[in-house]
């Protein structure tokens, strides 16, 4: 079969291989470090550097379609890709997800809502910025943030210079704290030739930052349930998008507030492998490699749990109940905070709530 190209050899995209190899395709992975958990799964691997544009050149030469599985790839790597293979989904969506600013002015512009928000590049700035946001806020760097690092609390005036010296002089954007009562993410899909496809929106709570649970279906309105799956609609028509995208929301009294969006497979979409006849996984191959969308309606309730550093510890135990799907992602060492696995309970047939 044809090669499809993942850039980055996480464990999205290990489930993007298997998913692929399901449909008779072959996956080769470019990924900077020695040993990726993809790379088991996948059919090829080439370690090289972000910045070694010979060997992304050659990388893509082999690649029908390539696309990628973190957001932070640089803009002169998809260069030397692009020049060599089409890339889905497109460098807009890649460029304004890469950089809080962008997002949200972007959000903005599509009449989205958002937390308020300012630019703070430097002291004068952050004063500036929270006289006009308000607080409590928090300070995020506008680049290369993931699982809640590189953000900083902001209660009182007397935080925001310990908050600023914690973005490391790199640029940053001031976000009101959003009294949410829940957070929720809708993953969406947009195909080649245009159609869309909303999977059901799932309730995630997080921890220290980083995802723990997700549960479909989410406590929700149906008025929500539409406002989620339109907003994500706005998104991927917008930017012409092709595969499977994950916005995060944050549910207030007022209405559904966007967090922001990854270009990719998402974290809080992986109960989708248990709830649908269509995973994103699947869903998001079959996007980029010009196919019809699948079914992604859900036919069950599903508990996602992420299993997190030593929680990885429990796979025993949990292998030894049967309703416990494991995914796990053959990375070795069990460090604090490093994804591991995950686990999908279903917890009945699908309630329509
Ligand atoms: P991810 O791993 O999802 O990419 P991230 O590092 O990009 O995370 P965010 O999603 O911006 O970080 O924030 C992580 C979590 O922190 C959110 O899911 C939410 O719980 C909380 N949070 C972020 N921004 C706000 C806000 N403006 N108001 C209230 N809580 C927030
Ligand atoms: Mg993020
Ligand atoms: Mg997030």
């Amino acid at each position: 079969g044809s090669v499809i190209g993942i850039l980055g050899g996480g464990q999205l995209g290990r489930m993007l291989s298997v998913a692929a190899g399901r449909l008779g395709y072959r996956t080769h992975v470019y990924d900077p470090a020695p040993a990726p958990p993809a790379g088991d799964l996948a059919h090829t691997v080439t370690t090289a550097g972000w910045d070694d544009a010979p060997a992304l050149a050659e990388f893509a030469a082999g690649c029908a379609v390539v696309s990628y599985e973190f957001e932070n790839v640089p803009e002169a790597a998809l260069d030397a890709v692009e020049a060599e293979a089409p890339v889905h989904p497109s460098r807009r969506a890649l460029a304004v997800s890469q950089d809080r600013l962008v997002e949200k002015a972007f959000l903005r512009d599509l009449g989205l809502a958002t937390a308020d928000f300012a630019a703070v590049d430097d002291a004068p700035d952050l004063a500036e910025a929270i006289a006009e946001v308000g607080l409590p806020a928090i300070l995020k760097t506008r680049r290369l943030g993931y699982d809640g690092k590189g953000q900083a609390r902001i209660d009182r005036p007397e935080d925001a210079e310990a908050a600023l010296a914690a973005m490391q002089g790199a640029p940053a954007i001031l976000e009101r704290r959003v009294d949410f009562s829940h957070e929720v993410s809708v993953i969406a899909a947009r195909g080649l030739t245009g159609e869309t496809v909303a999977y059901d929106p799932g309730e995630n709570v997080h921890r220290d930052g980083i995802l723990r649970t997700t549960t479909v279906p989410a406590r929700l309105s149906a008025a929500q349930r539409t406002d989620a799956a339109l907003l994500a609609g706005r998104i991927l028509e917008r930017l012409r998008y092709v595969g499977v995208l994950g916005v995060e929301l944050f549910v207030t009294p007022e209405g559904l507030l966007v967090n922001e969006f990854a270009p990719r497979v998402h974290n809080s979409g992986h109960w989708t492998q248990a709830g649908c006849a269509v995973d994103q996984f699947e869903q998001h191959i079959r996007a980029i490699a010009g196919w019809p969308l699948g079914d992604g309606s859900r036919h069950s309730d599903v508990v996602m749990e992420n299993l997190i550093g030593d929680d990885v510890d429990r796979v025993p135990e949990l292998a030894r109940q049967p309703d416990a799907a494991l995914h796990l992602y053959g990375k070795g060492e069990a460090r604090p905070g490093r994804k591991m696995g995950h686990v999908n309970r279903v917890t009945g047939p699908a309630r329509r709530p």
